[in-house]
């Protein structure tokens, strides 16, 4: 009887629970319906509510044109670079591809560290030689006569020497203070304007931190440095600037004898009409003056670089850094500057049929 009564009492209870659950819901749905949660002939004021759910479709939409813009700007990117300096693209595939290029130049910017700052294996690998007879560092000035690479050793050679030389350049003999930099603005400069005109450039150094010897330097007018191959390199350019009191530019002029194997017979003449060219531009559209004997200086014939170079070199002193106006022009305008050797070496390899 005791377990009767308490299972009906259960049952009681049951549908108690149960009635109060359909009450809460009852209740809850008209909660609902009052919020506006239940549809109502389809939409409702929770529908509107998430009305910010069809905002990422929207913004979905906006990312369509957005898609189109990443792949616009790359292509105007080149395009727009392309109209300030034209050279930039056709820089790369030229230099990768020299068989392309209008020509080969090489650019040497003359002496660049101190030879005090330079440790041992920096002298070595920039290609100086150590001789203590010599008292130190250096290289030597010549070839043996009708060779190449074959250094003179101080005999054996036509022994032109400047003044009262030797056949040894003491490596302390090139060091300058502020004359690398000025170097490098200018040869940097043309590098840019010669590259963007079809040609391959290559640099016998690129920052103020190496000094190659000028042996070291003439590597660059071979293919891969691999001086047992022929010389590819068109011309061989020498960016300087000048001290001593004075002011202008001017070429130093080759003349005399130039006796090592395989230079051409025009070795002189296409020497000083490189670096007349070059210097009639500098003269014209920069604020630099004419020096020499109308841009030609005729005082160091047997220059390291004349007396060794296997193809047609021309040597420029820029301007004299020691005088103020002068200095003034090389510190503002190596563009300009750098432009007007681009375009002066580009006189002589058109004129003289040897540009591509
Ligand atoms: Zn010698």
């Amino acid at each position: 009887m005791n377990r009767r009564r308490n299972n009906n009492k259960y049952i009681f209870l049951a549908a108690a629970i149960v009635g109060a659950g359909i009450l809460l819901a009852a209740v809850y749905i008209v909660i609902l319906y009052s919020v506006g949660a239940i549809e109502i002939g389809g939409k409702s004021k929770l529908a509107e509510v998430v009305v910010p759910e069809p905002a990422p479709e929207t913004s979905q939409s906006s990312d369509t044109p957005q898609e189109y813009e990443p792949t616009a700007p790359p292509e105007k990117a080149p395009s727009e670079s392309v109209d300030p300096a034209s050279d930039a693209p056709s820089t790369a595939p030229s230099a990768e591809k020299p068989a392309q290029s209008r020509g080969i130049i090489v650019i040497d910017p003359g002496h660049g560290k101190s030879s005090s700052a330079m440790s041992e294996t920096e002298k070595i690998n920039d290609g100086w030689i150590y001789n203590a007879q010599k008292g130190g560092w250096g290289e030597w000035r010549h070839w043996k006569s009708n060779t190449m690479w074959n250094d003179c050793n101080g005999s054996g050679c036509s022994g032109r020497a400047p003044q009262n030389g030797g056949c040894w350049y003491p490596i302390g003999a090139g060091d300058r203070d502020t004359e690398p930099q000025i170097n490098l603005n200018n040869a940097l400069a043309a590098k840019l304007y010669l590259e963007g005109m079809g040609y391959e450039v290559r640099m016998t150094r690129s920052s103020n931190n190496t000094n190659p010897s000028m042996t070291q330097r003439l590597k660059y007018c071979y293919p891969n440095l691999d001086t047992t191959q022929p010389p590819d390199a068109d011309a061989f350019v020498c960016l300087h600037s000048n001290a001593g009191g004075g002011r202008g530019s001017y070429y130093i002029a080759l003349s005399g004898l130039y006796d090592q194997a395989g230079i051409s017979p025009d070795y002189i003449t296409s020497g000083n009409a490189l670096g007349q060219s070059i210097n009639s531009r500098i003269v014209s559209e920069t604020q630099l003056s004419a020096a020499g004997s109308n841009g030609r200086y005729d005082g160091y014939p047997t220059l390291v670089l004349f007396c060794k170079s296997p193809i047609t070199i021309a040597y420029m002193e820029i301007g004299f850094f020691d005088n103020a106006s002068d200095l003034a022009v090389l510190n503002s305008s190596s563009d300009a500057i750098g432009k007007a050797i681009a375009e002066g070496i580009n006189d002589y390899m058109v004129s003289s049929g040897k540009a591509k």
